[in-house]
């Protein structure tokens, strides 16, 4: 049984030592130093940076352009789009494509192995998903879209990230201050990378289910506060229903702040042919639609 084993036979689960240096490098100076520095026009910066990094960059350019392509764009925005994930500081791009298409691919097995499957508890998830990395013995089955693969731009990109964003960092101490630096950078990124953990792990345990997925380990759940907080990708049960839509919400409540953001680059003429759910078909086949339900932190 694959759902009994941590990772597929042959995969290897090692120790991700770039990713955990990395985090630490961010998180140390951001305890230390972060909660001194914090002023309210840091604070208001960083907000504007992450909605630029993270929401435009990382949600929309690379989670719904690069990987689930729910719209069309000129290389020039793809480029741009993919920059700015990169100064989100999570990572580089060709990484994360990988690691969502292994993740997406065992969710939708009827035996998913555990690494990919959230059965576990949060605080073993930190270590498994910050502290660890996969690697397949074979990248066939997951159908990466090799376009991606072989963008020059991309692959430089996953080769140089790091130092794009510590780039952005010096820049901020030398024009703004070491205290900027910290509050707009080191803490920025540390918020960004220990959210995206936070949301993708309560996104796969808790929340309310609209749609089940025939066949698939995880269906993923919708999770209000956290949809509205992460640019829409906290409604996870709508994205795993949806793959290939641009707009994560798919009812009146539902707050997706990454699709006005979507509506002004398709406004503005950069991004064209997007797909989203009620305006275009994007349901998966396996999708089916039922009433809501729930499921709290203690049923776990
Ligand atoms: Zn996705
Ligand atoms: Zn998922």
């Amino acid at each position: 049984m694959l759902a009994d084993r941590i990772v597929p036979p042959g995969d290897r689960l090692v120790v991700g030592w770039p990713k955990v240096c990395w985090l630490y490098l961010m998180l140390v100076p951001a305890v230390l130093w972060a909660p001194a520095a914090v002023s309210l026009p840091r604070a208001v910066a960083s907000v504007l940076l992450t909605f630029l990094t993270v929401g435009v960059g990382h949600s929309i350019g690379l989670h719904r352009g690069l990987i689930h392509r729910a719209y069309r764009c000129a290389p020039r925005t793809r480029r741009v789009l993919a920059y700015l994930a990169v100064q989100a500081g999570m990572g580089g791009p060709l990484s994360w494509v990988r690691v969502h298409f292994y993740r997406d691919y065992w969710q939708n097995q009827p035996d998913c192995p555990r690494y990919f499957a959230y059965r576990h508890s949060a605080l073993r998830d930190y270590f498994w998903n910050l502290h660890l990395s996969v690697h397949p013995a074979d990248d066939a089955r997951y159908e990466l879209p090799p376009d991606v693969l072989h963008d020059p731009w991309l692959r430089w990109l996953e080769r140089t990230w790091q130092w794009h964003v510590l780039g952005g960092i010096g820049l901020l101490a030398l024009v703004f201050g070491p205290e900027t630096a910290v509050v707009c950078g080191c803490a920025r990124i540390s918020v960004a990378i220990l959210g995206h953990w936070f949301v993708n792990y309560v996104s796969h345990s808790y929340g309310y289910v609209r749609y089940r997925i025939e066949r698939a380990t995880e269906s993923g759940y919708n999770n209000w506060l956290l949809g509205l907080l992460s640019f829409g990708e906290g409604l996870h049960n709508n994205h795993h229903a949806h793959p290939q839509s641009a707009k994560l919400s798919a009812a009146w409540y539902e707050v997706d702040l990454g699709w006005p953001a979507v509506r002004a680059l398709q406004w503005l003429g950069l991004i064209w042919d997007v797909q989203a759910v009620g305006h275009t078909p994007t349901q998966r086949r396996r999708a089916l639609s039922g009433p809501l339900r729930w499921r709290f932190w203690w049923q776990k």
